[in-house]
């Protein structure tokens, strides 16, 4: 409220919550119902968090209508009212998450779902410190063109072609200048920007924070601001997992470290490899792998990115300072030992990968679990079992993976796979074409 206090140029709110695909759901308010969303939130369909945007087949959405589709209830964040310094009108945003209308917790929202993983670290004594890293193609969103060149003559797939490019970065400098002042309105801290791989693509990684749902925030809200200002500036910002089949998708890569009680971290014992409480956050994490590629490539779209040879993973593995590898060691000071998890794709849920990540390494944690060997070398080369190939399999192995159900609480585990089977069926019958429409500025 403090914000929006201080600002009462402000006329217009957006109230907002994350769907199951992370897309953002909400309605426009007058400012003058500040006070009372504070006090009472508002009200959604139930359905709203747990059917895709395209969802039509209703009759297919049993858990939601078999009950009428009532309301659930919406309150604020602890976030509060937030500047949306993209739109022309000064206007204030409202975070918001779900519960039942008796104050219960929604356990089909996937911010719960984080809060639930959250609340397990901490009964264990434990801090869980995350950082993602958001990888994104800046497009010319009329001609839905790359903004700058061409796929290569060769045909050959490119994956190098313009990382850490200083003149990439100039060719947008007002955009990203405009981009780091709404991220310090907002409170997204970020951090170094960087050319990708792609023409025209990005990486910015967020500072890293000891609370994962300040984490998981900040990256939902810098995906919708970064869309944001790119509209501005009449081009589109898309973290869909692989725009361009020649060039290398979109990352999303999380890196976190776990403290005691005493504020130490238990993957450093100063040397390089690490604790053996890293082993078993590694197995955890390695172990859940086949059932949450579903979480962090959840398009049909995001298994283009999973191939060979475009820094991106195809097995189940883990190895030191290595970027083909699924779980990569960072080398660094002892201090900053950490994990690297580099499967999710820029298209993800934030709120559910972060979940499906901390509470996979907190189970491995508790069953003391050890991991193979790491590897050395390509990982391509390797004899690593692989993560299910297309989206089909994915859906599969969710279902079936019992680590999943350990994490997530049920209905949300069904309502997803309700939701990702639904738009299996509508993608099935779109071109390649109708798809990038229909993710690329959405997702
Ligand atoms: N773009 C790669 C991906 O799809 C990651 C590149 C990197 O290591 O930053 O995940
Ligand atoms: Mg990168
Ligand atoms: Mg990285």
């Amino acid at each position: 409220m403090d914000w929006l206090r201080d600002h009462p140029e402000v006329k217009t709110i957006r109230v907002a919550a994350a769907d199951l695909n992370g897309v953002a759901r909400g309605k426009r308010l007058p400012a003058r119902h500040a006070d009372k969303l504070l006090e009472e939130g508002t009200k959604f369909p139930y359905s709203v968090l747990n059917l895709d945007i395209w969802g039509e087949d209703v009759e297919d959405s049993p858990l939601v209508f078999e009950i009428g589709d009532p309301d659930g209830l919406l309150l604020p964040t602890e976030r509060g009212f937030l500047p949306m310094p993209w739109l022309d009108a000064p206007t204030a945003l409202l975070p918001l998450w779900m519960f039942h209308p008796d104050g219960r917790p929604y356990e089909g929202d996937p911010r719960q779902a984080l809060a639930r993983v959250a609340e397990r670290y901490q009964a264990a004594g434990l801090v869980p410190v995350v950082a993602t890293e958001l990888e994104f193609f800046l497009i010319d969103d009329s001609g839905r063109q790359l903004r700058v060149p061409p796929s290569p003559r060769s045909g050959k797939r490119r994956t190098g072609g313009e990382v850490l490019s200083l003149k990439a970065l100039d060719a947008f400098d007002q955009f990203f200048t405009a981009l780091y002042d709404a991220c310090e309105t907002m409170d997204v801290p970020a951090d170094t920007a960087i050319s990708e791989a792609g023409p025209g693509q990005f990486e910015i990684n967020l500072m890293h924070q000891a609370d994962p749902m300040k984490a998981a925030d900040d990256t939902w809200l810098f995906k919708m601001l970064v869309k944001g200002i790119a509209r501005q500036f009449g081009f589109a910002a898309s973290f869909m997992a692989k725009p361009y089949e020649m060039w290398s998708g979109s990352g999303m890569h999380m890196h976190f470290s776990i403290l005691d009680r005493t504020g130490r971290n238990i993957f450093d014992n100063g040397g390089p490899e690490g604790t053996e409480q890293l082993r078993h956050a590694v197995a955890g994490c390695l172990r859940a792998m086949p059932g949450s590629t579903l979480l962090f490539a959840p398009h049909e779209n995001s298994y283009d990115r999973l191939v060979p040879n475009a820094h991106a993973p195809t097995g189940i593995g883990w190895a030191y300072e290595n970027r083909t590898a699924a779980i990569r060691i960072p080398s660094s000071g002892p201090k900053a030992r950490r994990i690297e998890h580099r499967v999710a794709g820029g298209d993800v849920n934030p709120y559910l990968t972060v979940a499906a990540i901390l509470g996979a390494a907190l189970d491995g944690i508790e069953d003391r679990l050890e991991p193979p060997a790491p590897f050395k070398g390509n990982a391509y080369d390797q004899n690593l079992d692989q993560l299910p190939g297309d989206w089909g399999a994915a859906i599969e192995a969710f279902d079936k993976c019992t680590e999943i159900r350990r994490i997530f609480p049920e209905h949300l585990v069904e309502n997803y796979l309700m939701t990702k089977r639904q738009e299996l069926h509508y993608m099935a019958e779109l071109s390649d074409e109708e798809t990038v429409e229909l993710y690329l500025d959405t997702v």
